[in-house]
């Protein structure tokens, strides 16, 4: 075993790879001298469009504006409601609590990570406006159940696919399902930018001139601001580097589903684990590689591997209901405060080789004892 550290994200064997395009991409926007909108930042809302089979794609600044411009462009505002899962990262929540309105937090199905859809419905009540699902780690959220209630219930939905470009739900690709998609270009995400970034996407195409003015200072005509906005524009030089990466995205996400099964086959018979699922209905693309470690134990485990060189990551150590922020609305959800006391993400990138797998699983076993 040789003894380099193995981090639990490498960017540089595509940042090596995309050298020369990046290098084209970068040159050809600073010489053109605009860097606020234009046409790399059109032509990147157009191609991600087309790749996702999506009418209208909005570039915006991040992954959480894409959240908060998305509700508000479905009318979510002070006093409603809106249903999420309290095991994701905090901006999900954020944006619902930033519009004014309240998050209602419904406990995971413990073996996706994603919603209990069963609990969904209990959950409804006349403030409700949206349902937001979480496609977390990359594994779809159950899609059918949750928009069966929206039409039931005259209920938006808006999907969390900050952690899953390119995943599929029943062969449909994650965003374009339910009213609103919420992407984030985090340079960690699976289509990631070299700074913040992010997309709402829709069908709607009134939703989709809401979020554009809405990125503007809410101006359809410069200067002529017609409610109060938000400073949100997708960054050129990203949306540049973007259109290099977006024909990349298929190879990638194969790349990751074939590391998921070298992983799957180095850990089927370690005791104390539980692997990653996917369900049926699901096409996975492991943003997480993400297994649980059980009876108290995976502090620990995480520490030793640290120990041996490798670097793991706990998404997330706290619940959202846990924080203190929510604390107070009282929530107890088992599933989640379980799943957050034994999650770990191991690493995994679309170029990572076998011979590193085999590291972590060998310090893992190790760990394990
Ligand atoms: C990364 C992430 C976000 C936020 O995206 P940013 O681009 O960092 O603002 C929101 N939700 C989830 C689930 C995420 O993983």
């Amino acid at each position: 075993m040789t003894s380099d550290k193995i981090p639990v994200l490498d960017l540089q064997p595509e940042i090596d790879m995309l050298w020369d395009e990046l290098n084209a991409a970068f040159q050809r926007v600073v010489r053109s001298g605009h860097f606020i909108m234009g046409a790399d930042v059109t032509h990147f809302e157009a191609e991600a469009a087309a790749y996702l089979g999506v009418r209208h794609a909005v570039g915006l600044n991040s992954g959480t504006d894409a959240l908060l411009i998305g509700l508000r462009a479905l009318g979510v505002g002070a006093g409603d409601e809106v249903i999420t899962s309290p095991f994701t990262f905090f901006a999900t929540a954020e944006a619902v609590t930033n519009l004014g309105a309240k998050p209602v937090f419904v406990d995971i199905n413990p073996q996706t990570f994603n919603l209990d859809v069963e609990q969904v419905e209990a959950a409804i009540t006349e403030r409700t406006k949206v349902i937001l699902p979480v496609h977390l780690y990359g594994h779809a959220a159950e899609m059918d159940p949750l928009l069966s209630l929206a039409s039931r219930y005259n209920l938006k939905v808006l999907e969390d696919v900050a952690q899953a470009f390119s995943g599929e739900y029943m062969g449909r690709k994650l965003g374009t399902i339910g009213h609103v998609g919420a992407f984030s270009f985090f340079p960690s995400k699976n289509l990631g930018a070299y700074g913040d970034a992010g997309l709402l996407v829709t069908d709607d195409a009134d939703v989709a001139s809401a979020a554009r003015m809405l990125r503007v200072h809410g101006a359809k005509k410069k200067y002529y601001n017609e409610v109060a906005g938000y400073s949100s524009r997708l960054d050129t030089l990203q949306a540049a580097i973007l259109r290099v990466k977006l024909p990349y995205v298929d190879r990638w996400s194969k790349e990751r589903r074939t590391a998921a099964g070298v992983y799957d086959s180095l850990l089927r018979d370690m005791h104390g684990i539980t692997l990653p699922c996917q369900m049926d209905y699901a096409r996975h693309v492991y943003h997480q590689y993400t297994i649980r470690i059980g009876e108290g134990r995976r502090d620990r485990v995480q520490k030793r591997l640290e120990e041996m060189g490798i670097s793991t990551m706990i998404y997330y150590p706290v619940p959202l209901h846990q924080l203190p922020i929510y604390a107070n609305l009282g929530y107890h959800l088992p599933e989640s405060e379980q799943a957050a006391a034994e999650v770990l993400s191991l690493p995994i990138w679309p170029q990572i080789t076998p011979e590193i797998q085999s590291r972590v699983a060998a310090a893992l076993r190790i760990a394990l004892i």
